[in-house]
């Protein structure tokens, strides 16, 4: 069966022709009339062209967005349950478009199509449910005070207005769904920025979402490059950007943040260490380790690419994990496979060449290589490198492949100062049979979430996050409103 054959035929219509940007509930070229092409990383070749939001289209979401916000419109007098019914709605079309998406998802990323479908796609759909369910509990407090005449003072919680939400590759679709879902249960109004290089499943869900009622102007699509975020970013018609991405332009974001000083959240970069013991169960241990490592083709912000093992078990998990990891199947698409290329010519180059420098300074490859691993398509081997030293790139900085360095450690305190040895604080992870130690070093570990004994369980009520430089705030669970609700104390006399 060759590809096209294979595919949905409402995804073989879509590629058919350039994709525009959403705007109130038209859909319409850039105003300057520039498009960019989007990339099948598995075959090199062009997907389709996608409109590129410049300064004017900018505005006119930012427009949009603000009309559908302000008092007395449609959507400022949704009701708390029809807000859910909406939420509700949409992961309904979620899931019955659940294939599409995955297939779209596929060929923009790279990822396997059963991974989008039973990873990205369900949890998408997951996330509408649970935070429908939270549209009616978005709730105030009434406060004692203790003055003289008697007065009535409480807390509402308000929408912040209007969200810039601007999101990386990854997981195109569920980093849209972290930001847009929290917001609009809130009642806030969005203008989404994908990513330049997976643009297509937001403009799907667009469409979803006007399918499912909400009024105009609520979500905004505007594919396009930094420029069309930075726009975004100054445009002081937004009151807040929801961001995640790199710690560069998160940085970034926050110094022209301070323009009209509009809120920011910021999910970022990572480096995280996954600690095993020679205590350890070590079969589990290396195939989280793996799972670590590798899940996404190693393209995650809580990636475990910094695995340090206790010495006397050292030589044993390099070698189940690099065993492990030649185990796994490069495939693309509809493969029977178990991991797809990485995103674009620039990943692939940039994860490359951190193999090959860290190589190049005396590290040994266990598993891997630094090559190429297929001639077309941005393929690389899950690597596990040995030998390397604290102060190498490949052990310091974010390689967001599937690279994992392996270093021994000789005491809890030595590993622990190790961990916590990097300015990133997203996630870490620890391998033991000792309950007391696991959560004694969860407790000492500087990051958002630690695991003990598994990696990347998860669940859309959990909350996530990072430490130092690895952001701001804290999304999804019922933390995650908070960063998209203004809180106001009203003050009544009442003697
Ligand atoms: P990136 O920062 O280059 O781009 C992210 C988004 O920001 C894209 O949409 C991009 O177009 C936009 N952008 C670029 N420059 C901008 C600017 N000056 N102003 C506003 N927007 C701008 O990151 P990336 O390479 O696309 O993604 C990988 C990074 O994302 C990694 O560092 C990874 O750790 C991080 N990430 C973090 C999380 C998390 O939850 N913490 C999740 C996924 C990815």
């Amino acid at each position: 069966m060759t590809l096209s054959q294979a595919f949905h035929p409402a995804v073989a219509d879509f590629l058919n022709s350039d994709k525009d940007l959403l705007i109130g509930d038209e859909w319409r070229p850039a105003a300057d009339g520039r498009t960019f092409a989007t990339v099948n990383p598995a075959t090199e070749t062009d997907l389709v062209r996608v409109a590129q939001a410049g300064a004017e289209d900018v505005e006119r979401a930012v427009r949009a967005a603000r009309a559908a916000f302000e008092d007395g419109s449609a959507w400022s007098r949704t009701t708390p349950r029809q807000r859910a019914r909406l939420l509700w709605r949409a992961a309904e079309l979620i899931e019955r478009d659940a294939e599409i998406l995955a297939q779209l998802e596929s060929l923009d990323n790279g990822k396997l199509v059963s991974a989008a479908r039973d990873g990205d796609v369900a949890t998408a759909a997951e996330l509408f449910r649970y935070f429908a369910g939270w549209a009616t509990k978005i709730e105030g407090t009434t406060i004692p005070m203790s003055t003289e005449r008697p007065h009535h003072a409480y807390t509402r919680r308000e929408p912040v207005g209007v969200v810039a939400a601007i999101v990386p590759w990854n997981f195109p679709l569920l980093m849209a769904c972290f930001k847009i879902i929290p917001a609009l249960t809130a009642g806030n109004t969005v203008v989404l920025k994908p990513a330049e290089q997976t643009p297509l499943t937001a403009l799907w869900l667009g469409s979803l979402l006007l399918e499912a009622g909400f009024p105009p102007g609520v979500v905004n699509v505007l594919p396009g490059y930094g420029d069309t975020g930075a726009a975004l970013v100054a445009h002081r018609g937004v009151d807040k950007v929801a961001f995640t991405g790199s710690t560069e332009v998160g940085k970034r974001i926050v110094a022209v943040a301070a323009g009209n000083l509009k809120k920011v959240s910021l999910e970022l970069g990572g480096k995280a260490p996954n600690i095993i013991f020679a205590d350890a169960d070590l079969d589990r241990a290396v195939a989280g380790s793996a799972l670590a490592g590798f899940f996404n083709e190693g393209q995650c912000c809580v990636n475990g690419s910094r695995l340090y093992v206790e010495r006397p078990v050292y030589d044993e998990v390099v070698k189940s994990l690099s065993e492990a990891a030649r185990k796994i199947r490069l495939g693309s698409n509809f493969d029977d496979a178990d991991m797809g290329p990485l995103v674009s010519a620039e990943q692939h180059e940039k994860v490359l060449g951190y193999v090959r420098g860290g190589l190049a300074a005396g590290a040994s490859a266990a598993a891997g290589s630094g090559d190429r691993a297929r001639p077309v398509g941005y393929y690389v081997e899950p690597t596990v490198l040995t030998g390397v030293l604290e102060q190498m790139p490949v052990q310091r900085e974010e390689i967001f492949g599937p690279v994992v360095t392996a270093v021994p450690f000789d005491s809890e305190e030595q590993v622990v100062a190790m961990a916590n040895d990097t300015r990133y604080g997203l996630a870490a992870g620890v391998w033991t049979r000792d309950l007391a130690r696991g959560h004694r070093v969860a407790g000492r570990l500087r990051a958002g979430t630690v695991w003990v004994n598994t990696w990347h369980a998860d669940d859309v009520t959990l909350p996530r996050g990072g430490y130092k430089e690895s952001g701001w705030g804290r999304e999804l669970g019922s933390f995650g409103l908070d960063d998209f609700t203004e809180l106001k104390t009203v003050i009544a006399d009442i003697g």
